[in-house]
């Protein structure tokens, strides 16, 4: 295994489960260690108490302002109808508009949309970009629908929760299971839907557009690149150079493909990888172009002809500098961590380590870095696609790559700022860095009335 790296002394595991407990108890909340939302607010709240936010700010973050769900018929290709559960969750607007994802999934649920939706109003706030947080989801399987399909499912979705969205309000973005297309199915239907003389300010109703329709340079890379700055920040106070670096990788859709194209052109070697048809392994290390070809056309790592197929346990168990998961959250609980063999866990997926999870690593000295700071890319050029869709005047590849590296260096300094003032880890850290900026705000707008 690789040599650990010792883990800063903290007080944040004194305070943990004390305060947060007298919050769930006055808002109700039954709390269940499993449950994603529940885990995220306890975090959120050990934070919050370290950077002092007073008791009614602690309690306006600990729930979403609004939990917005339907159902909605949608006509299949065999003539049938089904019926589909979709959902919009707006948890906190102080900072500006709601802005978050629209994920289509199986596992898609209210919990898991609310904990997702917190993370955004902390991501906006940590790389301070004028946002506040949401996300939405459809609980259906995308690889299952046809492409008519997926499109009926997204215009009537959309035309479900149109009432509850708006271009200054609540903008939407693609996540898991979503995409460019999905983005410009959505905001065609918004157009089509609101009157002729308000349309041509429509399109920035979502982010993520495909280029030709507003999109903005550089956001399909966004979330990858995001990493990179982060990483190129983070990584030498651990003793990493990007540039000779092995990781591995769980998930090789959006963020994961990215991800591993833009390391690999710095220099750094992708070793293993896996997703939900399986796991690979080259030591002399996997070509990303070559298994982005794969993935294309088979859908997913599975059978990639130049890596040895290996089992779950065994991909976890690889020896690398960087493990990254991009894919889906609580991937990394209790006996995955004992298995992880890497100096640095770098979330690129939202929430992918379960508290459990966590101790293990921070008990084994393997240092994590948080997914609020390191896949913050994403929401970063989605609201400067917002911004130029706004002004009509658009940037080029270079200029949103430049604006996007201040951002993320500035938030990733910011980190390690909060990191010595509240003497605590990394993850809480983000945390407190993104509740200072929240706190601020309220204390200047006050409550109404
Ligand atoms: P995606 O749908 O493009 O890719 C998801 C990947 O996860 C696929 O490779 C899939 O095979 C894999 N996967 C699914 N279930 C799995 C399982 N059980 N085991 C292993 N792998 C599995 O999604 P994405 O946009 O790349 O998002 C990945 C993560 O990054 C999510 O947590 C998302 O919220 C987060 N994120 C995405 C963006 C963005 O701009 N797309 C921005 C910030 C954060």
């Amino acid at each position: 295994m690789p040599e650990a790296i010792a883990t800063p002394k903290t007080k944040t595991s004194a305070t943990a489960g004390h305060l947060p407990a007298a919050v769930f108890q006055e808002l109700e909340i039954a709390k269940d260690e499993t449950n994603l939302f529940h885990q995220t607010i306890e975090q959120v709240l050990i934070a919050s108490q370290l950077v002092g936010l007073k008791h009614h700010q602690q309690i306006i973050v600990a729930q979403p302002l609004n939990e917005i769900m339907v159902h909605f018929p949608v006509l299949m290709d065999d003539g049938h109808h089904e019926l589909f559960k979709g959902y919009r969750v707006q948890h906190n607007n102080a900072l500006g508009p709601y802005k978050g994802g629209i994920r289509y999934h199986p596992q898609v649920n209210l919990d898991d949309i609310k904990a997702l939706a917190v993370l955004m109003t902390m991501k906006c706030s940590l790389v301070r970009i004028p946002f506040g947080g949401a996300k939405g989801g459809v609980k259906c399987n995308p690889r299952d629908l046809s492409p008519d399909e997926l499109m009926r499912v997204t215009r009537r979705f959309c035309s479900a929760i149109s009432n509850q969205i708006g271009p200054d309000y609540d903008i939407p973005a693609p996540d898991v299971g979503t995409n460019a297309q999905i983005m410009a199915w959505f905001a065609d239907t918004y157009a089509q839907t609101s009157p002729e003389h308000e349309r041509h300010d429509t399109l920035r109703i979502v982010t993520g557009k495909p280029v030709g329709m507003g999109g903005s340079a550089g956001r399909e890379k966004a979330t990858g690149q995001g990493m990179v700055d982060v990483l190129k920040e983070m990584l030498p106070e651990l003793g990493i150079d990007l540039a000779r670096m092995t990781f591995s990788l769980i998930g090789f859709g959006n963020v994961g493909g990215w991800t591993a194209r833009l390391f690999n052109e710095l220099g750094a070697t992708l070793v293993a990888v896996l997703d939900d048809t399986g796991a690979i392994h080259n030591d002399r290390g996997i070509d990303s172009g070559a298994l982005r070809k794969h993935v294309g056309a088979a859908g997913g790592v599975a059978g990639f002809q130049e890596a040895e197929q290996i089992s779950t346990d065994e991909f976890y168990s690889v020896a690398v500098d960087v493990f990254i998961p991009a894919a889906l959250e609580q991937m990394i609980g209790p006996e995955k961590a004992r298995l992880i063999n890497a100096k640095v866990i770098a979330e690129a997926a939202n929430a992918p380590t379960t508290p459990k999870g966590d101790a293990v690593l921070k008990q084994r000295g393997i240092e994590i870095l948080p997914a609020i700071l390191c896949n913050a890319g994403g929401v970063t050029v989605s609201y400067f696609e917002w911004v130029q869709n706004k002004s009509s005047v658009y940037w080029t590849l270079d200029e949103v790559d430049e604006r996007l590296n201040t951002h993320m260096v500035l938030a990733a300094r910011r980190v390690k700022v909060a990191r010595v003032k509240y003497e605590c880890d990394t993850r809480t850290a983000t945390y407190c860095a993104a509740l200072e900026r929240i706190g601020k705000v309220y204390d200047l707008r006050g409550v109404f009335p």
